[in-house]
């Protein structure tokens, strides 16, 4: 059969809508031509294909031309997510993979010029879409052994692990054939959750502060009403510390959080197996541009504001921030997402997550302090306090502050 259809998933923000890779082989002049919106690290995956397969000691399709259509063919398409389901869609189509096997399956995974897989982002997210469509749930999911451990954290998913092209190709091979050369067996394997997920390591908590007892009082209340936080004080009196700690005086996350949570976090590469059903802290450094913090660019990819989605968004020298970059945080304090918008595709990202904020007092940080005097300027503490002024108007109800 010269034409072979292949599954996988395309990401755009939080969803992955499903696509289908069909590959063509025809006679004529050989040439490879992809089409159906790919960006640029798809169109590269044409030469990353091409050396997989042939370093593998598979047979490469040299004298045929080659058409691969990612439908649907106006959702844009980024990464190197395609590579696997290209090549096998490529093998399929010349008989070296059995087309009719891989139906039921989804594939996704970047191939290094030698063959072996590398992992991809938003494999959670996948594994979530996969689990929300309708039809058959059976459909199983093939990704790259470090990013298979996420996709199996989705309760009633199918994941298998591979490590090498080779070791996928020899999973499907046609009625009769012989595994190719260089397949370990021990490079596919069937991915279980794993099993200290629900365990949660604790976080550190208050207990171990020692004195504070106003500032812990405060942290206690806004944890249990779900207030933001400001804290003044002057450097070095302990305000980052008890900061960090806040996220241990939350409640355990539901699995249906952690999932939500991790699925940000695997979105961004930054998913770690360790931090599962752990409330996530964010601090981004008071440098961050708005689209650090709200998320953005093109595919949108989510911001800090996001990866504290059921956790804690930390603004240490809260004055220090842009006030562009502050005012980006009023609409999701108010609704607890975010949505991104640019010409081409718009992309929505939960961003449910408490602020807490740090600002030393004037610009020197001894204002008020019995140990030391401020040095600052009347003209300087007032610019100070006008920073403070914002965050009553990002908070909403105007409060007292510092
Ligand atoms: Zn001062």
């Amino acid at each position: 059969m010269s034409l072979s259809l292949v599954q996988s998933r395309a990401l755009l923000g939080l969803e992955a809508a499903s696509v289908t890779v069909e590959v063509h082989l025809a006679n004529g002049l050989p040439n490879f031509t992809l089409v159906g919106l790919a960006e640029v690290e798809v169109k590269e995956a044409r030469e990353r294909v091409r050396c997989a397969i042939q370093n593998a000691g598979l047979e490469y399709p040299n004298n045929k031309r080659i058409t691969v259509n990612l439908a649907p063919a106006d959702l844009p398409k980024d990464s190197g997510r395609f590579d696997l389901p290209i090549a096998l869609g490529i093998l399929a189509a010349s008989g070296q993979v059995d087309a009719q096997r891989l139906a039921g399956h989804e594939f996704a995974g970047e191939l290094s010029l030698s063959g072996e897989l590398r992992p991809v982002r938003g494999a959670l997210a996948m594994a979530m879409a996969r689990a929300a469509a309708p039809g058959p749930a059976s459909a199983r999911l093939v990704l790259p052994q470090a990013s298979a451990l996420e996709a199996a954290l989705v309760p009633g998913t199918e994941v298998y692990g591979a490590r090498h092209l080779l070791d996928v190709v020899a999973q499907f091979l046609p009625e009769g054939a012989m595994p190719p050369d260089g397949a370990q067996d021990s490079g596919w394997s069937r991915i279980e959750p794993p099993a200290a997920a629900g365990m949660s390591q604790l976080l550190p908590d208050l207990s171990d502060v020692k004195g504070h007892a106003a500032a812990k009082r405060v942290l206690e209340i806004a944890a249990a009403g779900g207030h933001s936080v400001l804290m003044a004080g002057p450097p070095g009196s302990g305000k980052s510390m008890l900061a960090q700690r806040f996220a241990g005086l939350l409640p355990p996350m539901s699995p249906q959080e952690a999932l939500e949570s991790a699925a940000i976090a695997s979105l961004a590469g930054r998913f770690r197996a360790e931090q599962w059903m752990q409330r996530p802290t964010a601090a981004p450094h008071h440098s961050a541009s708005g689209v650090a913090l709200v998320g953005g660019g093109s595919p949108p990819r989510p911001g800090e504001i996001s990866l504290a989605h059921h956790g804690v968004l930390f603004l240490d020298e809260l004055p220090e921030f842009t006030r562009s970059a502050l005012e980006a945080l009023r609409e999701p304090l108010e609704t607890g997402h975010i949505t991104i918008a640019r010409a081409a595709r718009r992309s929505e990202f939960p961003a449910k997550f408490q602020l807490i904020a740090a600002m030393n007092p004037c610009p020197c940080g001894h204002l008020g302090s019995r140990l030391r005097n401020c040095r600052c300027t009347p003209d300087q503490v007032v610019e100070s306090q006008s920073s403070c002024a914002l965050v009553k108007v990002i908070d909403g109800a105007p409060k007292p502050c510092a």
